[in-house]
């Protein structure tokens, strides 16, 4: 069923949440099995909130270096079949909740990243842009070379999201005659309300478990992601 909508369908977008990345390595912090259970004083949404960034931006770091940074994360099948959509002129948007690049490393172009990019860090003082390396690379708070620190341009708690990334995300969603969503429970702001900007009748949910949305889809598919885009 799927392979036949994709089919019969030519402005494709794929919203994408943690459960793309997983298959690739990369856990999912808000999954029970995640982060939850580690070493850490503090519950993960403390640590990678704005606030703390500030405050403890030390502690920040060794956890963003130990618990976000996946360098030897590569892109499982799931990228991979949406290179080829995209390719094939399908497949017009990717707007992903992951700040882990893997789209961009399969080969994606067009991605718009919601919540940011570990590939992307910018001195807070002269505002100079480093890279994913600088920052592994770098001891305890990375400084820039005017003595600034570096901060990941990943959105923490407690900021709030690039305007005109979320508003050519809704044109995208607006203007899609398919909407694929998955990998995410979607119960994150504002991934929830984006799927309610979508007009047509082909929403299709792929997540390993059931979500609290899943009545609103058209098509719902409890699996994972890279076997069932692998099947595409
Ligand atoms: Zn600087």
């Amino acid at each position: 069923m799927l392979k036949k909508l994709i089919g019969e369908s030519n402005n494709i977008v794929f919203f994408g949440g943690a459960g793309t990345s997983t298959e690739s390595g990369i856990p999912d912090f808000r999954s029970v099995d995640g982060l939850y259970n580690q070493k850490y004083k503090f519950p993960p949404e403390t640590i990678l909130s704005n606030d703390f960034f500030y405050k403890n931006t030390e502690e920040f770091f060794k956890f963003y270096r130990e618990k976000m940074i996946f360098t030897s994360a590569v892109p499982n099948d799931a990228h991979k079949k949406l290179v080829e959509l995209e390719e094939s002129g399908k497949l017009k948007v990717i707007i992903t909740q992951n700040i882990d690049g893997l789209h961009q490393k399969a080969g994606s172009k067009n991605v718009i990243e919601i919540h940011g990019s570990i590939h992307r860090n910018t001195c807070i003082q002269c505002g100079k842009k480093y890279d994913l390396d600088y920052i592994i690379n770098s001891f305890h708070i990375p400084k820039c070379e005017c003595g600034g620190i570096i901060k990941p341009d990943v959105v923490l708690y407690g900021e709030s999201l690039d305007y005109s990334n979320i508003e050519r995300a809704i044109n995208y969603i607006k203007n899609a005659d398919m909407l694929i969503v998955a990998g995410t429970s979607l119960t994150v702001y504002p991934a929830a309300s984006f799927i309610e900007y979508y007009k047509g009748n082909k929403l299709v949910l792929i997540n390993k478990d059931k979500t609290s949305r899943d009545r609103y889809a058209n098509y719902v598919i409890n699996d994972y992601l890279g076997k069932v885009m692998n099947e595409v």
